[in-house]
């Protein structure tokens, strides 16, 4: 069986970027399992998955623009501390969830100098060339109950 719209597909990855530091990967024994065509992964790796079975094994690199998008600057800025109010000890790397005109979306502190605190609202890949180095563990056709929730259920996915 080929991978296609509305299979459900697992995957064993790893994810470096092109430094060849490894960003992410399940060869800790926990594969990935998705819907695909349903906007689960990026979109250039669901594109180089298109049409490979079970036992294929690829190598992909993607660019910014269909990865996590590219870097703007504009979604950096400087707040005063008092923004964040004063229950929690900010640090550098932490994350906050902020309710934008597109609705929620997470913002990281990148820099603290004295009451200037530095957000930046880009995802932490943006801008990255992503290298995914796949293989394809199984295709099987989604479930019409897992098409309803946009997600797999068993190993690698939802369970519940
Ligand atoms: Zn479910």
């Amino acid at each position: 069986m080929q991978i296609a719209q509305h299979k459900a597909v697992t995957i064993n990855y790893t994810l470096t970027n092109d430094k060849g530091e490894v960003l992410d990967t399940s060869d800790d024994g926990d594969p990935l399992a998705y819907i695909h065509g349903a906007s689960a992964l990026i979109s250039g790796l669901e594109s180089a998955l298109e049409g490979k079975g079970a036992g294929d094994s690829l190598k992909v690199s993607i660019k910014p623009e269909d990865a996590y998008g590219m870097r703007d600057d504009s979604m950096q800025r400087v707040v005063p501390k008092e923004a964040f109010g004063g229950e929690v000890e900010l640090e550098v790397g932490m994350v906050f969830q902020s309710s934008g005109e597109q609705g929620p979306k997470m913002i990281m502190v990148t820099a603290i100098d004295g009451d200037d605190v530095t957000v930046d609202g880009n995802h932490p890949l943006a801008g990255e060339q992503l290298n995914f180095d796949v293989e394809v563990v199984g295709v099987r056709d989604a479930t019409t109950e897992e098409l309803e929730h946009g997600h797999i259920h068993g190993p690698g996915g939802h369970e519940h």
